[in-house]
């Protein structure tokens, strides 16, 4: 139990010193380091409680946690909020501004840094062993700014504002090697001479789940100069920098590899940090590893977790290989979270070779013992498909899956696109390795803790066990017909509608109208998200609105927030046209009636927890077989929004829950793109001989109506004409218009949409991130559950 409201007001006074001060960020600090020093005592005692039980542990190795702000989500998980909240009142504070000082931490870009933060709560409210491990990256994610319309980046130091709820353990840190060369002795013994060490400094974050379970732990890594003496001709000066620049910053790419050696430190640094910090840990044989310890590793980031472990139980335990072996594919499992060409990462073999030598040295026999097994009569495409070391390339990929005994994708129709095409050899080889789970997200974050007039009247409808078991937001089924329950449902979005508004307006934009239909994509650019299909749509009706003056229709507000990665130039155009776009539509005085675009500068985890429960629309309109499996779709859903999508992804399984005339599914199958793409004879010229409007508006583009002058548009222009339009914008474009008019017409109906959307809340129990990490734990990990006694 935390504390009563007596014990939290006094401590309260006790911290925050001269109360008549009105100063939000003390209140901030005052109240933050009290939930911190609770939950830190708590993470003490889980630690001995793992220790002494011996239980087996999960390490989910990400190079990204996307966490959001923590002091409502640890009040809330600890059935706190209420009476924090009451205590600040008292006080004269509101818990609802003092929340606003804290500054999001950016350890992630997008998704997958977001899919490991649920991960963190769902396994500590289900009372899982089950610890993160990243680095502590200073300046998180860039900050965007908008000036004229473009995106602009500038960095951010979460650190200095937020340095509460981690805990530095110098005791604790470890050192990794880099550089130097190999000594190989005869016995088959390896040395590894004149390297550079980096000290490892773990920082510990408390992990603190729903249902007062365990308080398990996220240890950031912080990079920085040890003790040894440098190799000779090293300058001390050079590095200093160097390391200090490991922990620096996140790369602020998810897909596109940039191919920097700083992000192959990164990389390594994690793997070796973590690595040898599960051994620390210790309590059982080396031999028995498998049995004590599970790890995950997060796309093929930390791959190298498989040389490392590889390196540790050879050159540390002196275990032989076969040994070594044996264990490692018996420890590891990786989840792929792409099948896009470019995101799969690959590195130059010098580098790794340069960089981290002993770990280059067992790839290479990695490669070596595989090929010498694969079978015969193999093409030459199958086997460079099934090569680790390929064209003077290491395919991290190949290695994660030769090296991991399972291996997942993240919604049904990636893992079967995976087994199917992407990793079709592999899968060959491995059939018993590859298994497939759907994302999900936690309900605690994106629902109870971001839309609590929701969570209120759910619970006056089905009572709160639903809160432990999601799932049980099924029984919502039963009252879908209920006039009176869906009014009040309507009343709650227009509540949540209203309070962003006001955010919005707080931000500078007075123009957003309440009864307008408010249609949402939130999430990164990217040329196969086709943020840029949603702003030639909204062009495309404010065409029809200059030229039809019967063409009247319900008023929407287009809601788009992102970033872009500072080196992708064509996403960062889609950003520019749509502020054009914006610009002209906001200031048309007839089209403005009709149509609004706003764009939420900076998205991150904050504002989607306003954005999301006030969506009529979720906009998920990838190219089909492109979106892994998003989690934004199920967020929405969760909080009654209306699905405008494609098959793609989890969309598949969102709309097999809830039945396809509950959502507007629109566009090409995955089936259809790829088979375009591998005859490749998709035409946009036949879309535009076919389609008067889109040539116009194809039209206007070229003349550079729908920017502020054509060369701000000549990267989408070139993509949609010479590059034949590679994620079939124009080829959707069609299918896209009239699902926006299917979905126009039944707004008007508002009872029949309310008992949609109603629907689409009663069906997103299974997208909760519990049943995902139940489903792991059951499948792959093999955890048993705990409980804290206090
Ligand atoms: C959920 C989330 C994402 C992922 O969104 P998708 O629509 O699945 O791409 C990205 N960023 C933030 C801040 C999120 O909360």
């Amino acid at each position: 139990m935390f504390y009563s409201k007596e014990e939290l007001t006094e401590r309260f006074k006790e911290r925050f010193g001269q109360m008549e001060k009105r100063d939000n960020a003390a209140a901030y600090s005052s109240m933050a380091s009290i939930v911190q020093e609770f939950v830190e005592e708590r993470r003490n005692m889980t630690h001995a409680l793992y220790k002494e039980s011996n239980e087996k542990q999960l390490y989910y190795i990400s190079l990204e946690f996307l966490l959001g702000r923590m002091l409502r989500s640890n009040l809330s998980n600890l059935g706190a909020y209420e009476v924090a909240s009451d205590v600040l009142r008292d006080a004269g504070f509101s818990l609802e501004e003092i929340e606003e000082q804290e500054v999001d931490p950016g350890l992630g870009n997008g998704g997958l840094g977001r899919l490991a933060a649920c991960f963190m709560d769902s396994l500590a409210s289900l009372g899982l062993p089950g610890h993160g491990y990243a680095i502590r990256y200073r300046g998180g994610l860039f900050t965007q700014h908008i000036e004229d319309g473009f995106q602009k980046e500038s960095p951010v130091h979460w650190i200095t504002k937020h340095d509460q709820w981690d805990v530095r353990h110098e005791e604790l840190a470890v050192e990794v090697p880099f550089y130097g060369k190999l000594i190989k002795h005869e016995d088959g013994a390896v040395e590894h001479e004149d390297a550079i060490w980096v000290k490892a400094v773990p920082y510990d974050m408390p992990i603190v789940g729903g249902n007062s379970g365990p308080v398990n732990t996220l240890r950031l890594w912080q990079a920085e100069p040890c003790g040894r003496p440098l190799p000779v001709g090293v300058d001390k000066g050079q590095y200093e920098a160097a390391t200090a620049e490991i922990s620096d910053r996140l790369y602020p790419d998810d897909s596109y590899d940039e191919g920097k050696l700083l992000r192959l430190k990164q990389q390594y640094f994690l793997c070796s940090a973590s690595l040898q910090a599960i051994f620390n840990e210790g309590g059982f044989p080396v031999k028995e590893l498998p049995e004590h310890v599970a790890i995950q590793i997060n796309d093929t980031h930390p791959a190298m977790a498989i040389p490392e472990l590889m390196r540790i139980l050879m050159d540390g335990h002196g275990l032989t290989w076969d040994a070594a072996w044996a264990i490692t594919t018996r420890t590891i499992s990786y989840t792929n979270h792409t099948i896009l060409e470019e995101a799969m990462e690959k590195w130059d073999q010098w580098l790794l070779k340069e960089l981290v030598p002993r770990i280059y040295d067992i790839i290479e026999e990695i490669d070596r013992r595989f090929k010498a097994t694969l079978p015969g009569g193999l093409n030459e495409k199958e086997r460079h498909k099934l090569a680790v070391l390929d064209e003077k390339q290491v395919k991290m990929a190949v290695l994660a899956v030769v090296g991991s005994y399972k291996v997942n994708g993240v919604a049904s129709l990636h893992t079967e696109i995976l087994k199917k095409r992407e990793m079709k050899e592999l899968y060959a080889i491995f059939p018993e390795k590859f298994h497939n789970k759907t994302n999900g997200i936690t309900h605690r974050r994106w629902l109870i803790q971001a839309n609590p007039e929701l969570t209120e009247l759910i619970t006056e409808s089905i009572g709160d066990q639903w809160k432990r078991e999601p799932e049980r937001l099924a029984e919502l089924a039963h009252y879908g017909a209920d006039t009176a329950l869906l009014r009040d449902f309507q009343a709650v979005k227009r509540l949540k509608k209203n309070q962003l508004i006001q955010a919005v307006k707080a931000a500078g934009d007075n123009a957003i109208d309440p009864d307008s239909i408010f249609d949402i994509q939130i999430k990164r650019f990217h040329g196969y998200k086709r943020q840029l299909m949603n702003i030639l749509h909204v062009r495309m009706l404010h065409d029809r609105i200059r030229n039809d003056a019967t063409f009247r229709p319900h008023p929407r507000t287009f809601f788009f927030g992102g970033k872009a990665a500072p080196s992708y130039h064509f996403a960062k155009q889609v950003i520019k046209m749509i502020h054009a776009v914006a610009q002209q539509v906001n200031s048309d005085p007839v089209a403005r009636k009709y149509l609004h675009v706003v764009f939420i500068e900076d998205y991150n985890v904050s504002h989607a927890e306003k954005l999301i429960p006030a969506a009529e629309v979720s906009e998920q309109i990838s190219t089909a077989s492109k979106e892994a499996s998003g989690t934004g779709n199920m967020k929405f859903m969760m909080n009654g929004a209306l699905t405008l999508g494609t098959v793609d992804g989890a969309n598949v399984e969102i709309f097999e829950a809830i039945g396809e005339d509950n959502a507007f599914v629109f566009g090409l199958s995955a089936e259809q793109v790829m088979r375009f793409e591998a005859e490749g004879d998709y035409r946009p010229a036949e879309v535009l001989e076919e389609d008067a409007q889109i040539r116009q508006l194809i039209a206007e583009l070229e003349a550079g109506e729908l920017s502020d002058g054509a060369a701000n548009a000549e990267l989408v222009i070139r993509q949609l004409g010479a590059e034949e339009d590679p994620f079939f914008v124009l080829r959707d474009l069609n299918s896209y218009a009239l699902a926006h008019e299917r979905m126009v017409e039944a707004y008007g109906d508002q009872l029949a949409w309310q008992g949609m959307a109603w629907t689409n809340v009663a069906h997103s129990g299974i997208f909760s991130s519990d049943r995902t990490i139940q489903q792991y734990s059951d499948d792959v990990w093999d955890l048993g559950r705990f409980r804290l006694k206090v």
